[in-house]
């Protein structure tokens, strides 16, 4: 039986990445230190005889009794609000968590696969985004964190690639929302449901005019499965290409929501990027993969989860 391991496996898109490969057939090994994961979101998980949860910081010496064919590094944070909570550790799991992770891929002559992120893009000057487009980042800016961290962990991997022979893939990825993204990681779509289900203030940053392409969470698991079973060891760019304003996010989740909220602009943080769109021709090319779900589609799965989690919280559930 082949196995993976699972870095930030009890994260959003970790968790859903788990229970897909072990639909796959494999069996999953998940780390996650659950600094910004939680095992609820794997509790579901627990039982299963291919799956094993093992609490650990990838940025420590990493040690796997038996064979490894796969290993996700998907651990770090990953919302601007929890990443500039975490500074250090964020650095540090994009850094010595990519290290010690290609460390074990080399040493299990695993597959490797790195998430990575549109932030390494930044404040782009290019529209849409290709993945020969190197960027626009500030290294010292409060997203620096993120964004070199990966920069220096795609540069990492490809190092393993071009030195040791790893067999590695990148994934470069863009906004994604669906069911199990905490209510207060403090993205945009997270704060809006939530503030829009119990009627509060929804808080547009800005004018609401910077955009964001908004990808539905299976889309996203389909096109990382397809990359990791691929053969190509460049990045790849998944996303959804359909780009929203922000304010058309919030005025569409109040629609939704059927909440009365009243919309509110708060300044705009600083280095938000006020464009990003995937260019996503290479992965219709390699891996025949487009996005399937419609975002009001998502927004309806996701604004379903929500209502589940705040009922639990008042002890509705
Ligand atoms: N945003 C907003 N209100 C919020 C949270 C975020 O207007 O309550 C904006 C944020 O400034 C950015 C966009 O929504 O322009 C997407 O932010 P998010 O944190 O979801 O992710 P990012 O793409 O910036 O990493």
């Amino acid at each position: 039986m082949e196995r993976a391991l699972v870095t930030g496996g009890a994260g959003f898109i970790g968790s859903h990445l788990c229970e897909r490969l072990i639909e796959e057939g494999l069996y999953v090994i998940c780390l996650d230190n659950l600094l910004t994961g939680s095992p609820d979101n794997i509790a579901h998980l627990l039982g299963h005889e291919r799956f094993r949860f093992i609490k650990y910081d990838v940025t420590d010496y990493i040690h796997i009794e038996g064979r490894l064919d796969y290993i996700l590094h998907f651990a770090s944070p990953a919302s601007p609000a929890d990443y500039q909570r975490h500074p250090i550790h964020t650095l540090k799991v994009g850094s010595l968590g990519t290290h010690k992770t290609l460390g074990l891929a080399k040493e299990k002559r695993a597959r490797y696969l790195l998430a990575s992120t549109s932030e390494v893009y930044g404040d782009p000057l290019i529209h849409p985004q290709p993945e020969d487009y190197w960027g626009n980042v500030n290294p010292i800016g409060p997203r620096g964190v993120y964004d070199e961290a990966k920069r220096f962990a795609e540069a990492m991997t490809m190092a393993y690639h071009r030195v040791h022979r790893v067999d590695t893939r990148i994934v470069r990825i863009f906004n994604t929302f669906g069911p199990r993204m905490r209510l207060d990681d403090g993205r945009a779509i997270p704060n809006f449901i939530t503030q829009a289900l119990k009627g509060e203030e929804i808080t547009v940053y800005g004018d609401g005019s910077q955009t964001r392409s908004f990808c539905y969470i299976d889309d996203m698991v389909e096109g990382i499965v397809r990359l990791l079973f691929s053969d190509y060891n460049l990045p790849v760019n998944l996303g959804n290409p359909e780009e929203w304003s922000v304010l058309k996010m919030a005025e569409t989740i109040r629609r939704l929501t059927g909440s009365t909220s009243p919309i509110v602009f708060k300044p705009l943080p600083v280095d938000d990027p006020k464009i990003r769109q995937p260019d996503i021709g290479l992965a219709k090319r390699i891996l025949g993969w487009s996005p399937r779900v419609g975002i009001e589609e998502g927004l309806v799965e996701t604004i379903r989860y929500f209502e589940g989690v705040l009922c639990g919280e008042k002890g509705l559930g």
